[in-house]
């Protein structure tokens, strides 16, 4: 690929997040990146949670029957099986690679549940915002399995599975027509292998490595990525990732800054009081 002109901005590393041990659903131990004190949220970004466990006790609990209004809903497995239902007759079982991207819009009750009893468990639940015109929206749910995710192989050691949005090679990721645009790589670099990509100006974007460490933009101190750390990018117009001293497999995610007010009241996101007591109200009255 072509090297970016030299009025393009480079993204550089503005934050790393270290995450936060906490438990949700009925006991499923995570740690949270975004929603958390540290990072209530990174616009459209509501919530990033990362699970990772050989232990059932961690897992086995899962995520029974509960609401949500006014946001996407993301799930990407590492490993294991997690199982979905809801109330708008949409179901299906996630396995590895794959993806699982609901879209709760005006009100859906389901389960994530592991379906496994033992074994490894690994992935992450990211929310989305969805802006006031489509909170009320009907909900959707669209699930791709790990065949179905494009595989786009570069130059030198870089591996890039894309799961939304399209690439400056031109691989499109399954998932389409999210109101904010979203782009969601994972990325795998060999030793010192390095990645570019451009990401519209007004997105919001953010790295997780998955193993190794990676720098951005060039190798200068500050601007490194351990394993198991968020880093938060700044605006610009592209990234540049390259693996330190080792392979390193990482997250990339960006999607477009919604600028609304945002109110939260546990699964539910909106833009104001009255709207998250509506919810609460249309929730109790059975109208989900
Ligand atoms: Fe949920």
């Amino acid at each position: 690929m072509s090297s970016p002109s030299s009025d393009q901005v480079l993204r550089r590393l503005e934050r790393v997040i270290p995450g936060q041990s906490t438990s949700d659903g009925a006991g499923v131990r995570l740690t949270r990146y975004i929603g958390s004190q540290s990072l209530p949220e990174l616009d459209p970004f509501l919530l990033l949670d990362f699970f990772e466990s050989d232990d059932p006790d961690d897992y086995i609990a899962g995520f029974p029957s509960h609401p949500h209004r006014g946001f996407e809903t993301v799930t990407y497995l590492l490993a294991g099986k997690m199982r979905h239902e809801d109330n708008a007759g949409h179901g299906g079982v996630i396995e590895a690679g794959g993806i699982q991207w609901m879209t709760a819009g005006r009100g859906i009750i389901h389960s994530e549940m592991p379906e496994q009893e033992n074994g490894r468990l690994a992935g992450f639940q990211l929310w989305v915002n969805l802006p006031a015109k489509d909170k009320l929206c009907d909900p959707a749910y669209h699930e791709y399995p790990k065949a179905r995710i494009p595989a786009e192989h570069r130059a030198q050691g870089v591996d890039i599975n894309v799961i939304t949005g399209i690439t400056s090679q031109g691989t499109t990721g399954p998932v389409s027509g999210a109101v904010t645009r979203p782009l969601y790589l994972d990325i795998q670099l060999s030793c010192g292998a390095s990645f570019e990509e451009s990401i519209p100006k007004g997105h919001a974007s953010f790295v997780f490595v998955i193993e190794g460490e990676i720098a951005m933009g060039s190798d200068v101190e500050g601007q490194t990525v351990s394993a198991r750390q968020l880093g938060i990018l700044n605006a610009g117009d592209t990234v540049h990732i390259k693996a330190k001293d080792a392979e390193a497999r990482c997250l990339l995610v960006a999607a477009q800054a919604l600028g609304e007010p945002i109110a939260r009241y546990g699964p539910f996101v909106m833009n104001t009081t009255a709207e998250i007591e509506q919810a609460i109200r249309d929730f109790n009255s059975g109208r989900f």
